[in-house]
């Protein structure tokens, strides 16, 4: 299946200069969703995964998908202040300052095989920043995925001796 065709590039969204990828094209077709969901699945064949990580908001699309394949827990991580009950901070530098991402306190328990999702890796801040909240709770990381990955931008190095897999590679 040609999947690319099912990602559009915006130009100068969501600022000047950047060109974004939109999946929602992705999303709205059935095949190339079952696609995307296949390809990352056989990504990780017999291996037990605990609890999905997915990452505000596109990484939580994948990411309940997977985790009802995997029939494994599912676990949000978020901007500040969404998530109700306690909660682990990350912060990390953007061009411009830095962000800061959350997860619940119990929602990992120490040993569980964690596998993370996001929709792009970029430069890699904010999977960086997931995997140490997921570190910090105690879970191992089997696998950090992503729909598409924009190599140019290096963010695998941020990842060092991580297991990453995308499906599209730019
Ligand atoms: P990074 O921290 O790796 O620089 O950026 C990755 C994060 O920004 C991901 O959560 C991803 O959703 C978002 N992101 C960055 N660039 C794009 C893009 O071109 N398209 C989409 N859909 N998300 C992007």
């Amino acid at each position: 299946m040609n999947v690319e065709s099912y990602v559009r590039d915006i130009q100068d969204f969501p600022k000047k200069g950047i060109s974004f990828k939109d999946i929602t094209p992705l999303l709205n077709d059935a095949e190339a969703r079952a696609f995307c969901l296949t390809t990352l699945k056989n990504s990780l064949s017999n291996v037990k995964i605990d609890k999905v990580v997915g990452v505000e908001s596109r990484g939580f699309f994948f990411g309940i998908l997977l985790a009802q394949e995997f029939n494994a827990g599912f676990v949000p991580v978020r901007k500040p202040k969404k998530l109700p009950f306690d909660t682990l901070s990350a912060s990390y530098e953007l061009e411009y300052g830095y962000d800061t991402l959350e997860i619940h306190t119990d929602a990992i328990q120490k040993g569980d095989k964690v596998l993370i999702h996001d929709d792009v890796l970029a430069t890699g801040g904010t999977a960086k920043a997931v995997c140490e909240l997921v570190e910090q709770l105690g879970g191992e990381i089997v696998q950090v995925n992503f729909l598409m990955e924009l190599t140019f931008l290096n963010g695998k190095d941020k990842l060092e001796g991580k297991n990453i897999f995308s499906v599209l590679k730019y």
